[in-house]
This record gives C-alpha cells, sequence and structure tokens, in this order.
C-alpha cells in the first residue's frame, strides 16, 4: 500500500481541480460530459492503483469490480462529449446523461454482485495481477462500448462535411487527439503494452479528457466557432426554421418557436400541410415571382422569407426558412401608398375644381357660351387677321321685347328662352366659329371668313329657328331678334372698333322695326363718321330719348 496513498492523494486533488475548473469554465461543446468522462477515468485509475498496491486476493478483486464504473462511465461520455462537439448537442441534456450515469451504475453494481452471478467474471487466470476468463456481460459491454466509440467517430466525421474551415481544422485536431484510448487499448490487447503493469486505456482516456477540457479552456479556438454559432443561432432575432420536404420539423430557434404553429417541442413533429410556411417547402413561393411575405394574424406580424435549400449537405428537398420580421417595413410601406393614393385623389379633386373654375371663368353658367370675357380673349387675334378677302363677320344678336317675356312667363321662363337661343347658335357653329352671351339677353358671333351675305344667311337661319322654337309655357309667342352686323376689316380692325359698329347696326335693326339684321356702313347714308366714333351705350341713350341719328 506504499505507493497507493500519495497517488490516489494526487488523483484526488485533480478530481477536485477538476470539478472546480468545469463549474468556472465557459460553457464548450461536450465540456460537462468531457468533464464527467475525465471523473470517470479517474475513478477508473485509482481503482487500479488500489489494486496493483493490494496483497490479498480479495482485495484485488473487489478493486477490479469497483473500477466497472469508471469503466462504463468513461467511454460513454467520452462519445457523448464528442458528438456534442460535432454538433448532436441532444445527448448531453440531463436525460441523456441520467440514463448514461444509470447504465454505468448498474453494470457497476452488476460487477459488484459477480460473485453471485458470475456474469462478468468466471474464473481467476492469474492471481498476480489478477487477470480473469470473462462472463457473457463482460463481451456485452465491451463490445457496446467499442461501439458507442466507433459511432461517435464515424458520426463526428461525417459531421467534417459540413463543418466550415476552421471548425473542420479543430474537430479534425480533436479526433486526433481521441484516437489515445485507441491506441492504448490497441497496444495493450495486441502488443502487451502496460503501464504500472496495468492496462493504459484509463490512463490514455484520462490523458485525452483532460487535453480536451484544457484546449478548451486555454485554446478559445476549440470552442470558439461552435459556441459562436450555436449563439447566433439562439439569439438571432429572426425565426430560423429547417424543415423536411413532409413538413417534418428539423430545427427551430428560439425565435421560431413564438411563431404560430411552433412550439418548444415543435421539433421532430410535422406541420400541418396548410400551414403558411408549408408554401415555401413546397417551393410554390420560392419559385413565383411575387414577394416571399408571409403573415401570421395571430401574431400581428409580416414576416419576408428566404428560402435556403440544404441540398449540399446531403438531405434533398430540405429546406432553411430565415424569417425576417418586415411587420413595421410593410405597414410604413402601405401607409405611404395610402397617403399617395389619397394624394392622388386630392390632385384629382384639384384638376377637376381647377377646370370647373376655368369653365366658370371662361363660360355663361346659364347658356354655357363663352362670355364677354372670355371674348376679349379669343375675338381681338381673329379679327386682327381679317381682310378683304377674308373678312370676319362679328354680330350682335338682342331678342326682341324679351322684358315682355319676363313680365309675362316669369324669369325661369325668360331663362329657358336664353339658353333655347344659346343652343340654337352653338349647334350652327361651324370650324373656328365662336358664341358669346354678350349680356342680359344680348349674344354675340364671330364667324371668321364669313362676309356679309354669309352672315346674313346665317342670321336668317338662327331666325326662323328661333322662330319655330317650342316652348310649352310661351303657348304661341313668337320669339324674335334683331341683329347688327360688323365685318372686319371694314368696320374696324379692333374688337372695340368692331363691337361698336355692330351695337350702331343693331340699333338701327331696333329702330327699323325689330326682327331684322342690319350690316354696318350699309344704312348710314352719308352720316358722320362719329357714329363710329361713338359708344354703343352713347347711341343707345340717345336712341332711347328718340335722338337716333342713324
Ligand atoms: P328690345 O326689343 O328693345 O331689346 O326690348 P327688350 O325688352 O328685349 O329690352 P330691354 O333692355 O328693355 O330688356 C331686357 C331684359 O332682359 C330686361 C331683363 O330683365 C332681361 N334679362 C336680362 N338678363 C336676363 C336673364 O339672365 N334672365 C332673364 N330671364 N331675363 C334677363
Ligand atoms: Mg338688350
Ligand atoms: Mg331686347
Amino acid at each position: 500500500m506504499s505507493l497507493s496513498t500519495p497517488i490516489l492523494f494526487v488523483i484526488a486533488i485533480l478530481v477536485v481541480a477538476l470539478v472546480m475548473r468545469i463549474l468556472k469554465s465557459p460553457e464548450a461543446p461536450g465540456r460537462m460530459a468531457f468533464a464527467l468522462s475525465a471523473v470517470a477515468s479517474v475513478w477508473w485509475i485509482a481503482m487500479v492503483v488500489l489494486r496493483l498496491n493490494s496483497v490479498e486476493l480479495s482485495e484485488k478483486i473487489l478493486f477490479s469490480r469497483l473500477a466497472w464504473f469508471g469503466m462504463v462511465a468513461t467511454p460513454l461520455f467520452w462519445s457523448a462529449a464528442l458528438l456534442d462537439h460535432a454538433g448532436y448537442s441532444q445527448l448531453t441534456r440531463r436525460v441523456p446523461i441520467a440514463i448514461m450515469l444509470a447504465l454505468s451504475m448498474i453494470v457497476g453494481f452488476a460487477a459488484l454482485t459477480d460473485g453471485y452471478h458470475s456474469w462478468i467474471y468466471t474464473g481467476v487466470l492469474n492471481e498476480e495481477r489478477p487477470t480473469f476468463s470473462h462472463g457473457w456481460l463482460f463481451y456485452a459491454v465491451l463490445g457496446t462500448m467499442y461501439l458507442c466509440m466507433l459511432l461517435a467517430c464515424l458520426l463526428s466525421i461525417s459531421q467534417l462535411k459540413r463543418a466550415s474551415r476552421l471548425h473542420r481544422r479543430q474537430m479534425l485536431a480533436l479526433l486526433v487527439a481521441t484516437c489515445a484510448p485507441w491506441v492504448a487499448n490497441a497496444a495493450f490487447h495486441l502488443f502487451g503494452f502496460r503501464l504500472f503493469d496495468d492496462d493504459p486505456t484509463p490512463f490514455a482516456f484520462s490523458a485525452t479528457v483532460l487535453a480536451v477540457l484544457i484546449a478548451q479552456q486555454r485554446g478559445k479556438l476549440f470552442i470558439a466557432p461552435p459556441i459562436a454559432r450555436d449563439i447566433i443561432f439562439s439569439i438571432l432575432p429572426d425565426p430560423i426554421v429547417v424543415l423536411e420536404p413532409s413538413g417534418m420539423v428539423l430545427e427551430t430557434n428560439p425565435a421560431a418557436q413564438k411563431l404560430p404553429g411552433f412550439g418548444v417541442e415543435t421539433v421532430g413533429t410535422k406541420l400541418p400541410p396548410l400551414h403558411p410556411l408549408m408554401a415555401f417547402v413546397r417551393r410554390e413561393s420560392r419559385a413565383g415571382s411575387g414577394k416571399p411575405i408571409v403573415e401570421f394574424d395571430a401574431m400581428g406580424k409580416v414576416f419576408e422569407v428566404s428560402a435556403q435549400p440544404l441540398e449540399h449537405w446531403g438531405r434533398k428537398g430540405n429546406v432553411m426558412l430565415v424569417l425576417r420580421d418586415v411587420t413595421e417595413r410593410e405597414a410604413a410601406q402601405k401607409s405611404l401608398s395610402d397617403a399617395g393614393e389619397a394624394l392622388k385623389l386630392r390632385l384629382e379633386e384639384n384638376l377637376r375644381l381647377q377646370e370647373q373654375l376655368e369653365q366658370q371663368a371662361y363660360h355663361d353658367h346659364l347658356t354655357g357660351l363663352f362670355n364677354r370675357r372670355h371674348g376679349s380673349t379669343v375675338i381681338p387675334p381673329l379679327i386682327s387677321e381679317a381682310s378683304d378677302e377674308a373678312p370676319v363677320s362679328l354680330i350682335i344678336l338682342d331678342l326682341d321685347y324679351f322684358k315682355q317675356v319676363n313680365d309675362r312667363y316669369g324669369h325661369d321662363v325668360g331663362d329657358k328662352v336664353l339658353s333655347a337661343f344659346a343652343k340654337i347658335l352653338a349647334d350652327g357653329l361651324q370650324g373656328p366659329e365662336m358664341a358669346f352671351r354678350y349680356g342680359g339677353e344680348e349674344f354675340l358671333v364671330v364667324l371668321p371668313s364669313t362676309g356679309r351675305d354669309r352672315a346674313l344667311g346665317r342670321c336668317a337661319r338662327w331666325r326662323s329657328e328661333l322662330a319655330s322654337l317650342t316652348i310649352a309655357e310661351l303657348k304661341d309667342a313668337r320669339l324674335s331678334f334683331s341683329a347688327g352686323i360688323a365685318l372686319a376689316p371694314h368696320a374696324g380692325t379692333s374688337l372695340a372698333e368692331c363691337t361698336k359698329a355692330a351695337d350702331v347696326a343693331l340699333y338701327r335693326a331696333k329702330i327699323s322695326g325689330r326682327n331684322t339684321d342690319v350690316v354696318w356702313g350699309e344704312h348710314l347714308g352719308g352720316i358722320a363718321p362719329e357714329g363710329h366714333t361713338e359708344t354703343g351705350k352713347t347711341v343707345e341713350r340717345r336712341a332711347r330719348r328718340g335722338q337716333a341719328r342713324l
């Protein structure tokens, strides 16, 4: 027992230091499982040391049996840790760890009670070391452990394919480092290599596990990339979902677990075929030209979905959906387009009002003809272009005895007459001809390229149309007008001159009995040209006083 005490003391210190270290160390993949594997291997080593320092066969057998607790736990946790590093983090959750612990305890208990059933040891071959002949449980456990470790290595190697460059190098280094137990075990069984005159495997396990833990502590490279990836995945506010073509959910991050139809337990379950995300699995939305938008009314959010096929990971049809919350953006866009729509409506309304204003500014509201103001803008250019070859006729028409129409039949009927006469004038217009409401019951018509005879002809047509106008209220009362015709450039070359001339001619028509047309200049009969310079009003006033000169 001389050597065992200091060795056990060192081992105990190592175990305590290891546990302390683990408690303080950062979260690294496989950290807890590697630590448990280290503790188990230290237990295994401790039992080997105690056995080596025992004299009695019964003691040696007892320590050999006790070593089984560590012999099972060490490779089990080692495999789990390796797989955790490769991304199979489910294996190092509480339940699998508890199952592995329970298995180790069961086998350990079976070893302790081996004296009753001999499932592990069937006999002692060498009392000194001691070495045993083995029962079925020994081979079963040994096979299982090798299988576990082999699986862990193979799965880790398969994961190298999808690892990024840096992570891949680390994984390779880890795999190489974890080869030590295999080498030690093979050296022991095939070449009889011994450490402290015994199996070097537990020492190799201990050494590699410690090496990995130290590497994780010191060389942050070992833990940073996978951890960073895990952290990014878990803290990313964008929901991420990995789906199989069948709708089976393979992976979700915490953000995705808040989506309707998702939860912590969704991984491993199938999404219903009508779930909005299924459209992206079926590629409907991915292939379409429409925006890849999905709306979850239940949570009042809108997401933009980017679908990433995972075929290059060797899983055809699988797709990773990354959802980006675009609720605010969509709402802003909607309010912008609403505002645009409202602005468009306002603009249209403004244009309509503007047109209405223009209409009102240029038109007479009762008859719909142009008003006098508009006439003062558009007539002068026509008159200024008049020539003897292409004279412009400017005609002022005044309804005869219109006051009587108002007095007898009412103002409304008077209005009807005005509108009807305006329509007669307007309907007869051709090309550049224009009609204006000049005053109360006075109208002005401009006929470019129209000489005396054609102007008189037009008046005659209007007169007959007015005479045959039927307005029920008027019964058989006959309507007529008198017209004064001025021919530019003969009567003048400005609007003022021409209207004055037409006014004079109109007055002449009135005093000559009404219902007739007078062309300016034809009935002047050598009268002084001052008549030309007199204003229409002066002429009218004088006419009222019975002083007509014409
Ligand atoms: P004359 O043959 O000499 O032209 O006789 P008159 O009655 O037509 O002429 P007068 O100038 O005496 O009367 C014009 C009338 O026209 C007076 C006015 O009440 C009427 N009048 C003017 N504007 C309107 C209108 O917009 N609607 C109606 N209903 N009557 C109007
Ligand atoms: Mg009048
Ligand atoms: Mg009149």
